[in-house]
């Protein structure tokens, strides 16, 4: 069978046949040789291998063989044929070559040589074209892939979440406002406030730091869902953990107790790890060699290991004891910070922890409370080298309680009422948690900054592209 239509790069490794007529489309990554012979590297990101085109420069113009150089785009002709050369099973003898488009040397950023992270952050509109970020780009893929696959493969159906929202208390973050008035000459009300019965929603309005508490009206309707989507947080944290702009994939389960919450989490994760293991085997590879030896390594114990169950009060006294200096000393009833939780994972017990039972002064005013009176049903799964990856607990399903604990919090009931009303009718015990996408993909790419594994990082200071 010879090659029809549009054939990626990907495609024609993978084939057994050679000997046969095709054409490749793609960037020149390199150009070697001398004047008996050429030698291209052409990549058209399906891959992250190239297909080596071979020339014989006196079939071709000069001045087009002058052109061909790093960057530039070319279709190409020719045959498929057995290497000679030992880098690469099949290679193409060129008999025909157009080039759509050309990359001066002298200004096209990307040329052969390695660059710094911190450099390409600042080509962001270019870097998909670089070995680096076509691995990552293609693992989100990936890994976007295997999450709608778990879910529908388990009866969770997708649940669509609003970006916009008035519902100002869920306390996960610092918002970003939507509005349309005016800035500069915003309509006031008779005592000098802004008067947002003027603005687009008659009310104001943020963008969503989380679809968590719409996602719970999806599960008390459907049992199963999650949502998968953008979210937003005005994060003033410049950490290599945090984005402004992030997705997010937030499962929700009505009849999951905290118990039933921690195994999906669990069994989530694995299952997402060891998709990356069984089908990005040539990207993790090249992220291995290149930034991160032990990647497979740790991708792997993941999957082989059971993760820790922990109570947050044995976490803080695990701490305490420790002999660590800390940047941040913990006590109980503190929010670990990052050190803390890396010291569990990464020194103490070696593995993935979940912590349970937090104090219920710093987590959310709808995690189901504790008969201690103290705690409520939380759960962070903590992970090596990033800390927090899955936030989640167990909902306040009573009414009364939950109603009591808004009360407390002084939070607006005139924003939350439909909210509430939830627990009026038909409450039932339900469960969820929240995955940073981003923070699945440091883990599985083995990148250390959340930045370079987001095609276009929202930080402060920062929305070029
Ligand atoms: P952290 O303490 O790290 O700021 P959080 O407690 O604010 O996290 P949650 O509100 O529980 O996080 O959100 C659920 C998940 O979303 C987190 O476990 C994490 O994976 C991810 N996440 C939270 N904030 C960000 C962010 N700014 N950028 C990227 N991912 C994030
Ligand atoms: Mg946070």
């Amino acid at each position: 069978m010879a090659f029809t239509g549009r054939v990626t790069i990907a495609q024609i490794l993978r084939s057994t046949e050679v000997d046969v007529a095709v054409t490749v489309k793609g960037w020149v990554r390199t150009k070697r040789g001398n004047k008996n012979v050429a030698f291209i590297a052409l990549n058209d990101g399906s891959t992250i291998n190239n297909i080596q085109i071979v020339v014989n420069p006196n079939d071709f113009p000069e001045e087009l063989l002058k052109n061909i150089t790093t960057g530039a785009c070319l279709r190409v002709e020719g045959m498929l044929v057995q290497s000679v050369g030992s880098g690469q099973p099949v290679e193409v003898q060129a008999r025909e070559i157009e080039i759509y488009g050309k990359a001066d040397p002298e200004s096209y950023p990307l040329q052969k040589k390695g660059h710094t992270l911190e450099f390409l952050r600042d080509i962001a509109y270019l870097r998909p074209r670089t070995n680096t970020f076509g691995a990552v780009l293609r693992i989100r893929h990936a890994m976007a892939y295997a999450i709608h696959k778990y879910f529908n493969d388990r009866g969770f159906y997708y649940f669509h979440t609003p970006l916009i929202t008035a519902s100002d208390c869920e306390g996960a973050g610092a918002m970003f406002e939507v509005t349309t008035l005016d800035m500069k000459n915003p309509p006031r009300t008779e005592d000098g406030a802004i008067d947002y019965s003027q603005d687009f929603f008659g009310k104001p309005c943020n963008l969503t730091v989380s679809g968590q508490l719409e996602g719970e009206l999806g599960a008390l309707a459907l049992s199963q869902i999650y949502t998968f989507g953008p979210t937003f947080r005005a994060e003033n944290s410049n950490t290599p953990r945090h984005l402004a702009e992030f997705w997010m994939i937030e499962p929700e389960m009505a009849f999951y107790e905290l118990e039933d919450d921690m195994n999906l989490a669990e069994d989530f994760i694995k299952y997402l790890v060891q998709y990356a293991l069984d089908n990005c085997a040539d990207d993790l590879a090249f992220l291995e060699k290149m930034y991160d030896k032990e990647l497979t390594e740790r991708l792997r114990f993941v999957v082989e290991n059971d993760f820790v169950r922990l109570d947050y009060t044995d976490g803080i006294e695990i701490l305490q004891k420790s002999g660590e200096k800390f940047e941040f000393p913990c006590d109980w009833g503190c929010d670990l910070q990052s050190e803390h939780e890396r010291y569990l994972v990464e020194k103490h017990f070696k593995k993935p922890v979940i912590l349970i039972n937090y104090p219920k002064e710093i987590k959310a005013f709808y995690m189901k409370q504790n008969e201690d009176g103290k705690t409520v049903r939380a759960m962070d799964v903590l992970f090596p080298k990033i800390g927090e990856i899955i936030g989640g607990s167990e909902r306040e399903a009573d009414f009364d309680k939950l109603n009591a604990r808004v009360e407390e919090l002084g939070m607006s009931k005139e924003s939350l009422w439909w909210y509430l009303d939830t627990r009026r009718w038909g409450s039932a015990p339900h469960s969820g948690f929240g995955l940073g996408f981003e923070r699945l993909l440091l883990f599985v790419t083995g990148m250390s900054n959340i930045r370079d594994v987001i095609p276009f990082p929202r930080t402060p200071k920062n929305a070029e592209f």
